[in-house]
């Protein structure tokens, strides 16, 4: 009952200035953003890497409100691509991109979070590895898909999420296999009425199942991003039903969020890529991680108490 309550919070200007504000908030932040800059994430790449992991990578930032703040994160993601240029990991390292944090909510939106993103895809085929739209709330989504196939005009490589939880998904996930993308599967992460998503987690469960035999027995790349033991085991038996390989798939989760089984997969020969975010601007990242595990919150509010 909590997450629903957690994810509208997630949403209020007042709380975000409140949270942020906390003294110790920080401290419970890092286990889930591991740096403010691309400085601080430099050496987590390096260390992830080493670890035989593949990153994709995140620069926090959502509802943006000017042209303005659009630009300066197009400029992040070119100075992170820079940055991860000398390390030579090609497609090992690739980003995720929320397009609302290039402009999409803003007036003449679509067009602004193309012209943004496409730099940042440029570049990031320059380095050998590519771009990933994130799906945020449903009312983005069309026009996330339309971005999602302009740029895969050029970049074929270009992936984008879909979610289990929205009715649509379906029909999303047929089409995007059979043109061949990359696609990476959640469960979804948003507050979504009963008039567009599944409420029940049940159903949400049954869903991604469905969808991820879609995926796997399609043209394109599925991307199993979920830390569901369950849904692991299933996603690893369908992709053996469908004849896939073990470099025809891969395993993606957050960092901070059931390590030792990153590991675990790497350790099996899977590919297994960690989402890492990093920036100043965490809070709407934050509280859907604190929504999707009220536990998290008892930790968050047990952390404010004894400071
Ligand atoms: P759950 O049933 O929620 O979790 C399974 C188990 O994982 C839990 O029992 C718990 O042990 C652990 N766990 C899960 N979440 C947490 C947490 N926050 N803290 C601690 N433990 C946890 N959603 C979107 O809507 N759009 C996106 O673009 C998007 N991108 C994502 C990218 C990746 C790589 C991943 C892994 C998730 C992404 N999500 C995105 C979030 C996703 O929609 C879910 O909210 C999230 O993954 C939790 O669902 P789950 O499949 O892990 O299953």
């Amino acid at each position: 009952m909590l997450g629903p309550v957690i994810l509208a919070a997630s949403r209020s200007d007042r709380m975000r200035r409140l949270i942020s504000a906390a003294p110790v908030t920080k401290q419970v932040v890092d286990r889930f953003i591991p740096g403010e800059d691309v400085d601080d994430i430099v050496p987590v790449v390096r260390d992830l890497a080493d670890n035989g992991l593949e990153l994709t990578m995140d620069v926090v930032g959502e509802d943006i409100t000017s042209p303005a703040q659009a630009a300066a994160a197009r400029d992040a993601y070119l100075e992170l691509v820079d940055r991860l240029k000398p390390l030579e990991l090609g497609t090992r390292a690739e980003m995720s991109v929320k397009l609302s944090m290039f402009g999409q909510a803003l007036e003449g939106g679509h067009e602004l979070a193309l012209s943004n993103v496409r730099p940042v895809v440029e570049a990031a085929a320059e380095i050998g590895t590519t771009v990933t739209l994130d799906a945020e709330d449903h009312t983005t989504l069309d026009s996330m898909f339309a971005i999602h196939e302009e740029l895969r005009k050029d970049f074929p490589q270009t992936g984008c999420v879909i979610q289990a939880y929205l009715f649509r998904t379906e029909a999303d996930a047929r089409r995007l296999a059979a043109s061949g993308s990359r696609v990476r599967l959640v469960k979804g992460a948003y507050k979504e009425p009963a008039s567009v998503a599944y409420q029940d987690k049940r159903e949400i469960d049954r869903a991604y199942v469905r969808i991820l035999r879609t995926l796997m027995e399609g043209e394109g790349y599925p991307m199993i991003g979920s830390h569901d033991p369950r849904l692991i085991a299933i996603g690893q038996e369908l992709a053996h039903q469908a004849g896939r390989k073990l470099d025809e798939y891969e395993f993606q989760m957050l960092y901070g969020i059931r390590t030792d089984e990153h590991l675990r997969l790497a350790a099996e020969g899977h590919r297994m890529r960690v989402y890492t975010a990093y920036g100043t601007d965490w809070y709407g990242y934050f509280m859907r991680r604190l929504a999707e595990k009220p536990a998290n919150l008892r930790f968050f509010a047990r952390s404010m108490l004894t400071k």
